[in-house]
């Protein structure tokens, strides 16, 4: 029995007659930017994520890039963030010339640790500290970053609040939705992700009238008028036609986000009831609900090992992330080097991702598991 680690055709066949009328109709009218179609899923997204105003961009990076740059961060300025977390998180803050602050993780949830975070702050030479803009925490996986504190900090020390939900979209931190817990929420429909596009596409959400007003300027070249621009900005606009594939799916995400949490539960039973706890860690779901973009395991001492086992049996994982973000070779000006972030160092060795999304048969996490089991047997 193969498995993959992601198979979209099943969720495709799915929808598929909702789809193609949906399609068609926007075809026929050949309007392809911007428009109702997008009008449409924002109003749809602000509403499931209990967000003021939620803006279409063309994609999960471009809407962290968009965000920085609605707050005017400049070269120089300094953003703390995870190093353990897609790249684009740190790339967004590289590219307008700022500085990303690296923060180690909390090892159980893997989001950043609001006690480093206090301490970096803390250490933070005053001239440094002066730049500081932004803080953005990371929902990695599909559960919150702890944001209660991290907010308190970010009060005291004048931060706006970036949130990275990219992962997370309908995951919940005390009541409320990711990406409507700080200054901005970021999101991200890449096809893998828990609500995903047949192509690129990202969300930004804001409480905040004058961010939505020059975040849609920004968007279309930083021209409220056309032909006529107050600011530079550029073509960060969600195609027509990925709103329409969305504005399809979003009613069904709550569902297939159930799917993924009993798959989850599933997992850790079928793990406890093999006696596998010893050998491997599961999930720790500490902030709120937990949307589970990813399915992500410890495997102290045998996770490239296993990874190849289950590769040679037909199952598909994958690891989030080899390297962390101090150590990539784009980011040697910045000076990280090995031992600066020991708990992202330790996750890049140890998590790997199994399958979970929501149209896995129950079969295939019970031999998921069993390969696992066999594995471990004679180790
Ligand atoms: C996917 C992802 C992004 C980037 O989204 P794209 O749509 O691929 O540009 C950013 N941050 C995190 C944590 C992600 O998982």
């Amino acid at each position: 029995m193969k498995i993959p680690l992601l198979d979209l055709t099943r969720q495709y066949r799915q929808i598929r007659d909702k789809l193609t009328p949906k399609l068609t109709e926007l075809f026929e009218s050949q309007q392809f930017i911007l428009g109702r179609p997008v009008q449409e899923l924002e109003a749809q997204m602000a509403a499931y994520c209990g967000a003021s105003y939620a803006v279409g961009v063309s994609s999960g990076t471009d809407a962290l890039l968009l965000s920085l740059m609605t707050i005017d961060i400049h070269p120089g300025d300094r953003v703390l963030t995870s190093p353990y977390t897609f790249f684009a998180t740190a790339g967004a803050i590289y590219r307008l010339g700022a500085v990303p602050v690296f923060v180690d993780i909390d090892p159980d949830t893997c989001t950043i640790s609001p006690v480093k975070l206090a301490e970096t702050i803390q250490a933070m030479p005053q001239t440094i500290k002066h730049r500081l803009r932004a803080v953005i925490p990371v929902h990695l996986y599909g559960q919150c970053a702890d944001m209660e504190p991290i907010l308190h900090l970010a009060a005291d020390n004048h931060l706006v609040v970036i949130e990275d939900a990219a992962q997370a979209i309908g995951a919940e931190y005390r009541g409320k939705r990711a990406g409507t817990i700080g200054d901005f929420g970021c999101f991200s429909f890449f096809p893998s992700k828990n609500l995903g596009g047949f192509g690129d596409g990202g969300m930004v959400t804001t409480q905040t009238e004058a961010y939505r007003d020059k975040l849609h300027r920004l968007r279309v070249h930083g021209g409220a008028e056309r032909y006529r621009h107050t600011e530079v900005g550029g073509n960060f606009r969600l195609d027509a036609l990925q709103a329409a594939v969305l504005s399809v799916k979003l009613p069904h995400l709550d569902g297939w986000t159930e799917g993924r949490r009993n798959h989850a539960r599933m997992y850790a039973r079928l793990f406890r009831d093999a006696g596998l706890l010893e050998r491997i860690g599961l999930p720790v779901e500490r902030t709120g609900k937990h949307v589970y973009n990813q399915f992500v395991i410890r495997i102290p001492g045998h996770r490239d090992a296993l990874q190849r086992y289950l590769t040679e049996k037909g199952i598909g994982t994958a690891i989030y992330y080899p390297i962390p973000l101090h150590l990539q070779p784009c980011f040697a000006d910045l000076g990280g080097k090995p031992g600066d972030f020991p708990e992202s160092e330790r996750a890049a060795q140890e998590t790997l991702a199994l399958p979970i999304f929501p149209e896995l048969e129950p079969q295939e996490i019970e031999r998921v598991v069993d390969v696992i089991h066999e594995y471990f047997r004679n180790r």
